[in-house]
């Protein structure tokens, strides 16, 4: 008899400082044969775990895949019925437990979304092997290591490995299955909060450290390593940077190799602390530095990246405080958005293409600075596209699929060129604006709210990039001042000195 197989996806990186609300919808969850047929051949760690229970003949139950984009707290109904589908699929009887989660979910009712998931799963299925694939920016929780086998993230950001991640991942459990392994997991904290655009695992001490992590996976006895940069705006106890390292109970002194070896990463990590920190430059002194750098040689237009508002990480798509200063600092031939904002896409589907009007943008979904709600931004100028907001993504990160920006139009102004969204999206594929008819090569600035999915596929035809930061801050600001932690575990760098 074939062996059954429980695969399901439930990702959300809760931003608990966003004032975007977490409903079920957000998830688009697809339940049941949807599920399958909807990850079936995705380069997700999902698509992975299918294709390796079917190479080995297993019966597929595929109870859910829910992929949320980042936003606050998730709703206890979205927490609740996602979980339960999952855990009634595993109640059914199951060989084997695979699950593609983020590890950064704070739900209403429990902080450790993961953690509370597992532990449900795992009192459920006390002796069925659980695999789990995480983000990159996870925030490891005991809970989480303790109700699992096999758990382990991506190794790049930004994220191009997570089929690869769900291969490592569900080649362990089938061992697992075989017999021929016995994983035995370590992990360690760091008292670190880490800044997002220090996880590029392509630069500095992140790179260092993954560099470290892939050595050490060659090591014998060890089946496997991660390390996670954490996601630092969930305000919850456990949040921050942790490393897991996985040994071979079957090889001698497995435990030993293990705890040396996440103690090396850990101590590498302290030891490269003060690199995991990013510092926010005066949004005007990254103003002036796009301007210097577009009066150099080279081609194309320097790239802005606005990481106040940075909707993978639960930014609003809808402040426009980096626009405002570029276009009052006299920046020209600018293309910037999505500008996520349905009440001006629905006002100008009205007014119709070449008609020119005066618009209130964005600054619509409750972000405040110093208590007060932002005004919009007052624009005039004229729609020259209106688009179904579909976009085939041409890749590399989510190869294939579309990215739905609901209705949108490009708006255009004597100075810039704006793609109004209906729907919240991060510009990961250049369809975002070629679809909509801006010719990126012959802009001077592309402004992006963007951290880092944007680069593989914008900065290839820019100049080079800026990264701006709002002094007012932003629901994703990397200026930490600017928010108010309260559970997260105490003293952790930066928010305080690192421990002597
Ligand atoms: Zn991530």
């Amino acid at each position: 008899m074939s062996l059954r197989f429980v695969i399901a996806r439930f990702q959300h990186e809760t931003n608990t400082f966003s004032p975007i609300t977490t409903p079920l919808e957000s998830f688009y969850p697809q339940w049941g044969a949807d599920a399958l047929t909807n990850q079936t051949g995705a380069r997700t760690a999902m698509a992975a775990f299918i294709d390796a229970a079917k190479s080995i003949g297993a019966s597929i139950q595929t109870p859910v895949t829910a992929y949320a984009n980042p936003s606050a707290t998730v709703d206890a109904i979205a927490y609740q019925a996602i979980c339960d589908a999952i855990c009634l699929a595993v109640a059914a009887g199951c060989d084997a437990i695979l699950l593609d989660l983020h590890g950064a979910m704070v739900a209403s009712g429990t902080d450790d979304g993961e953690g509370s998931l597992l532990e449900r799963i795992r009192k459920i299925a006390p002796h069925i092997p659980i695999g789990v694939a995480l983000d990159l920016h996870a925030n490891l929780t005991p809970r989480m290591i303790a109700n699992c086998d096999v758990m382990l993230s991506f190794k790049t950001y930004p994220h191009i490995d997570m089929y690869e991640t769900g291969e490592q991942v569900a080649h362990l459990v089938l061992a697992m299955l075989k017999k021929e392994i016995k994983p035995y997991m370590t992990y360690r904290q760091l008292p670190i909060l880490s800044h997002t655009l220090r996880s590029n695992t392509n630069e500095g001490a992140m790179q260092r450290v993954v560099k470290q992590a892939l050595a050490i996976e060659n090591e014998k006895g060890i089946l496997g390593t991660s390390i996670l940069a954490g996601f630092s705006l969930a305000d919850f106890y456990d949040a921050g940077m942790s490393v897991i390292v996985i040994s071979d109970e079957r090889h001698p002194n497995a435990k030993m190799i293990a705890e040396k070896y996440a103690e090396q990463l850990a101590q590498q990590i302290m030891d490269l602390a003060d690199d995991f920190i990013y510092t926010s430059a005066p949004s005007q002194n990254s103003i002036d530095e796009a301007i210097n750098l577009q009066q150099k040689s080279g081609s194309g237009p320097v790239l802005l990246l606005d990481h106040s508002d940075n909707v993978m990480s639960g930014g609003t798509c809808d402040t426009t405080d980096i626009l405002e200063l570029a276009l009052a600092t006299g920046l020209n031939n600018l293309a910037t958005g999505p500008i996520a904002d349905p009440i001006t896409v629905n006002q100008l589907l009205k007014i119709g293409l070449e008609k020119k009007c005066t618009i209130a943008l964005g600054n619509r979904s409750g972000w405040t600075y110093q208590g007060k709600p932002k005004k919009p931004f007052i624009l005039e100028g004229v729609v020259r596209t209106i688009h179904s907001g579909d976009i085939l993504v041409s890749g590399p990160i989510f190869t294939g699929s579309i990215l739905r920006m609901g209705p949108s139009v490009l708006f255009e102004t004597q100075q810039a060129q704006i793609v109004i969204s209906s729907e919240r999206v991060e510009p990961y594929d250049l369809g975002v604006m070629l679809e909509l008819g801006i010719e990126i090569e012959n802009k001077s600035f592309v402004l992006l709210k963007s951290r880092m999915y944007c680069r593989p596929v914008f900065t290839p035809l820019c100049k080079g990039l800026i990264e701006c930061d709002s002094d007012q801050g932003g629901p994703t600001s990397s200026n930490y001042a600017r928010f108010d932690f309260q559970k997260v575990r105490r003293p952790i760098f930066p928010l305080d000195a690192l421990p002597g």
